[in-house]
């Protein structure tokens, strides 16, 4: 089983944060939650997470956020899970050893929304790493960057679950649109109850 915690960076989740996510600090309890049982279940935790240059294409798309080495880039629980951590470069590649380690913390860096554009990521994916994998995914934005990590899964072969009360979206029409397609695509939803449940 793998988690993945899409983008809980400051600068979505804070209310003061350069790309707030409306609504974002309701889901905070159960990010952690869910963090802390990684830590004590050791279960591989996936964190994508946006580091910016100040002249990103993507931000013709969206307002300046999570310009690498700033506050709002950071993760908003930094020490979570407590596990051995990597961090992947947004130009890293997976090499024919790569692979994803047991117990272990990725923080996979991102210059688009997609978490995908990071190859070492979607090489492994390729390779078949997610393939009939439980991919519990949570964070933000159900719209955005959690809709492209749910679909790219499922695509991948992997058995999809989105935390349904761990993630929060930008606006209702595109959330809504989301969520059919992530059902069309065979997500199943689940909470944050539900998975810490499973895990005992
Ligand atoms: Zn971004």
């Amino acid at each position: 089983m793998y988690f993945f915690d899409v983008d809980t960076q400051r600068d979505f989740m804070d209310i003061d944060g350069a790309l707030y996510v409306p609504g974002a600090e309701k889901i905070r309890a159960n990010i952690e939650r869910l963090l802390r049982a990684a830590s004590d279940k050791r279960i591989t935790t996936i964190s994508s997470r946006c580091a910016h240059e100040s002249n990103d294409p993507e931000f013709e798309l969206f307002p300046p956020h999570c310009i690498e080495g700033t506050p709002g880039a950071e993760r908003i629980f930094p020490d979570l899970p407590y596990l051995p951590r990597h961090e992947i470069a947004v130009d890293e590649k997976a090499g024919p050893l790569a692979k994803i380690a047991p117990a272990t913390h990725y923080v996979v860096k991102k210059k688009e929304f997609d978490l995908f554009s990071n190859a070492w990521l979607d090489g492994l994916r390729q390779r078949g790493a997610f393939k009939g994998e439980k991919c519990v995914v949570f964070g933000v934005a159900t719209d955005y960057c959690v809709r492209a990590c749910a679909l790219g899964l499922a695509q991948a072969g992997a058995r999809v679950f989105l935390v349904e009360d761990a993630i929060q979206g930008v606006a209702p029409e595109t959330i809504e649109k989301a969520i059919t397609e992530k059902r069309a695509a065979g997500v199943e939803f689940t909470t944050t109850d539900e998975v810490l449940k499973g895990l005992d």
